[in-house]
């Protein structure tokens, strides 16, 4: 529907509602929150506005679709693939299909960003035991992973 809905406080919108990040109970992510912006049938795309808080960080997944991503507010860091790297606000990060990825906040400000994804889509992978040993062979991908 055609209009305007304001900016708030705090990263919110107006008509917005503050979701939770994924809807079953996980500890594959912590503190991370979801609002869905524009999801128009006719649009064929999706876009959210995730934040993760201080400190937290998204599920480590893959993917058949692709991840077109604009940080907002805050800063952080970003696995993909095998290479970790520092974001900030108004950075551009491309994650393609099958790339493993995680989102991290950094220790003193949260970590904001608009992600835009296919309306269709495929449901996140995550890492087996055997894949999650072979990404932390590279000393700095076990560093963000924090072991
Ligand atoms: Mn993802």
């Amino acid at each position: 529907m055609s209009g305007v809905r304001r900016f708030k406080p705090d990263y919110r919108w107006e008509e917005i509602e503050l979701l939770r990040y994924k809807a079953e109970e996980s500890v594959t992510f912590k503190d991370v929150t979801r609002q869905l912006l524009f999801d128009s049938a006719d649009l064929g795309c999706e876009l959210r506005y995730f934040e993760v808080a201080s400190g937290g960080h998204s599920t480590l997944e893959r993917h058949q679709h692709t991840h077109a991503v604009l940080i907002l507010r805050g800063h952080g860091r970003v696995l993909i693939h095998d290479r970790v790297f520092d974001i900030a606000a108004h950075d551009l990060v491309t994650i393609d299909r099958l790339t493993w990825h995680q989102f991290r906040a950094a220790a003193d400000a949260p970590l904001g960003f608009l992600c835009m994804v296919n309306k269709e889509r495929d449901r996140p992978q995550l890492p087996s035991d055997e894949e999650l040993a072979a990404l932390k062979r590279v000393p700095e991908v076990a560093a963000f992973l924090g072991q």
